[in-house]
């Protein structure tokens, strides 16, 4: 591919944004009542009719303070072309820039940095333009509407080709008609791509898409594209020697070409005239067309034409063995093409940097995303953690639950079994066996702090006739009676306990000799006065009680109870139904005692 045929595709970009019709005739300015419509319009003539499109955008921007926000935007990204078009690059970059990063509407402003990128080639800003170019790549999925994708793929094309790459060129290029929009014409993206395919080297003069392109565009009223693609061929007439063909086409095209008054064609078209006439042997037309060529370029001109020219002039001096002369032209023309080539490897260099750039950026990218991926396995692996633990916690603690409620309810049955160990099974009293342990304790603390103890035996009177005249059922239940009658006399601290069948004990502290008397005494009353009442008669049960005192025994349980068990004979002597504290005179003379405690 050489050097100088990367210049093509660029004069298209050249060519779009400077075509410009003066078709502007009597328009006057009207009242705008529909703004829409109205930038609708102005958009739609910026080629065919320039002067009247700078008019109304002058018209439109009075009417500004009363737009919406996306008219406005509108507004700015027209501003933006017209500053481009008038070659006011970093104007039209700044507004282009504006729009395309905050306009929010996603058409508009993919058609701001399409812009942009053509914009950005010509300030020469190729870092910006190819990496915009990478971004627009990455955008266009999203880009809905036909216009703004038709005008993402033209520039892409473009900008592809002159950074050297124009097999992508070739790519956009023809996804503009996949499909085509319609009512849109093929011209554009014929020509991008016959500039592409001329930048492959795989274009001659006779390619049947160069044919087709200029008979299309010529159809569609699109004459700069026409030209554009009648200049390609001129250039492959030359390139296989076919100057004659050249030259001809050159002159069918030059009046078009004027017209249109296009700058970069016209210095191509006399180049060509030049360089057809020179290898014709036409010298003198060579020269003047090379002339004219360098009389219209400007110093800062970076196309390959001026160099050219003064390469067909010193072929001509050479020709003619003006040494010198030949000299100064081809001084001129290496100075001018290491120049060109200088800034089209600037643009092959420019397009690779921002490659490696892409690259690496994703590449840091894909590291920096597989880093995310460690922490967020690990964050999830440490909230899984977490997670088991607070399960395992609460496990545990269900567990430990379980087992305090367990142990709970292990201790409450220990204590009703003790409980029931120690209670009397009928009346609910203590029982023998732990009255005389209770009893045995009391005395014991009681001799320490020398307070006195009564121990009464109590045994109900004929209990056995009750049973036989009543039955064992109500016995049973005059037992009961019996225990609460005498507990209604208890004080807190007094032991009452069932020594066994119808026998009582009571041992009693804290009261002195006769107030324990006196309560013995009570007790004895009231079981006398209070019944048995069930459906028959009332069932009258009396006792006969026997009393000891530590004060006259000791401190003995085993004394006291032999001493009450002593005086409560006597008391079933003297004819039951009452208290004795003392034997009679009759029990002390020989009777035997017995021991009321079982073995
Ligand atoms: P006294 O003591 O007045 O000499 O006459 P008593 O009839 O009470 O004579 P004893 O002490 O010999 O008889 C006690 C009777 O108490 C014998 C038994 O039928 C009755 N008895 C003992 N334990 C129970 C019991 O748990 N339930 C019932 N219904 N009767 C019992
Ligand atoms: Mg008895
Ligand atoms: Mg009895």
């Amino acid at each position: 591919m050489s050097p100088r045929r990367l210049s093509r595709p660029f004069r298209l970009t050249a060519a779009v944004l400077a075509t410009a019709l003066s078709l502007w005739a009597a328009w006057a300015t009207a009242a705008i009542t529909d703004v829409g419509g109205f930038l609708d319009q102005t958009e739609s003539i910026r080629l065919s009719d320039h002067s009247r499109f700078v008019q109304k955008l002058a018209q439109i921007r009075q009417e500004a303070p009363a737009m919406t926000s996306s008219q406005q935007w509108r507004l700015r990204y027209l501003e933006g072309w017209e500053s481009a078009f008038e070659g006011d690059y970093p104007t039209a970059e700044t507004r282009l820039k504006d729009v395309a990063s905050h306009s929010g509407d996603i058409n508009l402003a993919a058609k701001a940095g399409a812009l942009l990128l053509s914009v950005q080639v010509l300030n020469q800003k190729y870092d910006d333009a190819y990496r915009g170019a990478a971004a627009m790549v990455a955008r266009l999925p999203g880009v809905t509407s036909n216009d703004a994708r038709q005008t993402v793929l033209h520039n892409l094309s473009q900008v592809l080709d002159f950074a050297g790459q124009p097999d992508l060129a070739l790519k956009y290029a023809r996804m503009m008609r996949d499909p085509l929009p319609a009512g849109d014409s093929p011209c554009d993206s014929m020509a991008l791509e016959i500039a592409a395919l001329e930048s492959l080297g795989k274009l001659n003069s006779s390619s049947a898409g160069l044919r087709q392109t200029i008979q299309t565009c010529l159809a569609a009223g699109k004459l700069v594209i026409a030209d554009t693609a009648r200049l390609i061929q001129v250039d492959r007439y030359l390139a296989e020697h076919r100057p004659r063909d050249a030259l001809e086409l050159v002159e069918r095209t030059a009046a078009d070409i004027r017209s249109t008054g296009y700058y970069p064609h016209l210095l191509a078209m006399r180049l060509q005239r030049a360089q057809a006439n020179l290898a014709l042997g036409h010298d003198a037309e060579a020269e003047q067309a090379a002339r004219r060529v360098i009389a219209m370029s400007t110093a800062d001109d970076k196309s390959i034409h001026l160099a050219d020219a003064y390469h067909v002039l010193y072929e001509i001096e050479k020709k003619h063995g003006h040494g010198m002369a030949a000299l100064d032209d081809y001084e001129h023309y290496v100075t001018l093409n290491t120049s060109y080539l200088n800034d089209v490897s600037a643009r092959a260099l420019a397009y690779q940097r921002v490659q490696q750039d892409l690259l690496a950026q994703k590449m840091q990218n894909e590291a920096l995303e597989r880093q995310n991926q460690v922490l967020r396995l690990r964050q999830s692996l440490t909230e899984q953690a977490a997670r088991t633990t607070r399960l395992y916690a609460l496990l545990l603690l269900g567990l430990l639950t379980l087992l305090v409620l367990w142990l709970l309810r292990v201790k409450r049955l220990q204590l009703r079994f003790r409980e029931m160990a120690r209670r009397d099974g009928l009346t609910g009293i203590l029982n023998h066996q732990h009255f005389m342990q209770e009893a045995e304790t009391l005395v014991a603390e009681q001799a320490k702090r020398s307070g006195n103890v009564a121990l009464a035996l109590i045994d109900l009177d004929h209990f056995k006739q009750i049973n036989d005249v009543h039955g064992h059922v109500t016995g049973d239940l005059a037992l009961r009676h019996i225990v609460s009658v005498v507990q209604a006399w208890l004080r807190p601290g007094d032991l009452f306990g069932r020594l066994g069948g119808e026998e009582f004990g009571l041992l009693l502290s804290g009261c002195a000799h006769d107030d324990c008397v006196a309560l013995a005494e009570h007790i004895r009353e009231a079981v006398a006065a209070t019944p048995l009442r069930l459906d028959d008669e009332p069932i009258v049960v009396t006792a006969s009680i026997g009393m000891a005192f530590a004060e006259r025994v000791g401190f003995d349980l085993s004394r006291l109870f032999h001493h009450a068990d002593a005086t409560l004979y006597a008391a079933k002597r003297a004819g039951r139904n009452r208290v004795m504290t003392e034997l009679t005179d009759e029990d002390l003379l020989g009777r035997s005692v017995r021991d009321p405690r079982p073995a």
